[in-house]
């Protein structure tokens, strides 16, 4: 992995630039929430990836309504930067949340069930983490944790 020191706001807005149309086609419209955050190192391929996948399925779970909001926050005590992808879908069921980043798992006609496997992987090799919180009916957040590095 190419590790580089990365403006993760300036990574998503590059990346909605490309993704909006695509959500507009759907009748979906995409938030932003950026807040203040310091630089972070990371392997901007790999992120860009997760991020794509998160949207991906926030899209997929939305029936051409609805808004897809990317947020960003500093949690300077645990030095950490969260990334969220939050979505007004139908939500996941309690006993699915367990399955999420299983290989293959996927409640898809044509899912492959490995954009989070892919996802939990890379965040996983960045020494971060992936929560999920999720409401029938109300919708799910996807919110991913990278660690920020002393800088010297
Ligand atoms: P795929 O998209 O090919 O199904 P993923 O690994 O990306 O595979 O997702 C696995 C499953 O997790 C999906 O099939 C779906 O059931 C569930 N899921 C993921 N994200 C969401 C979301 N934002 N809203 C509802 N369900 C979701
Ligand atoms: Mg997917």
């Amino acid at each position: 992995p190419k590790m580089q020191a990365c403006s993760l706001n300036q990574l998503i807005l590059n990346f909605i630039k490309i993704f909006e149309s695509q959500a507009f086609l759907q009748g979906v419209k995409i938030g932003i929430d950026l807040g203040e955050i310091p630089t972070i190192v990371i392997d901007k391929d790999q992120i860009k990836q997760v991020l794509l996948n998160l949207c991906q399925n926030a899209l997929q779970a939305m029936n051409m309504q609805g808004t897809i909001t990317i947020a960003t926050r500093f949690h300077a005590a645990e030095k950490e930067v969260s990334l969220s992808v939050r979505d007004n879908g139908p939500g996941i069921p309690g006993d699915n949340i367990d399955k999420l980043g299983t290989p293959f798992f996927t409640t898809k006609d044509k899912g492959t069930g490995l954009g989070l496997s892919i996802s939990y992987t890379i965040v996983d090799k960045h020494q971060g983490r992936i929560e999920v919180e999720s409401t029938i009916d109300e919708g799910t957040c996807f919110k991913v944790y990278l660690p920020v590095y002393e800088q010297f």
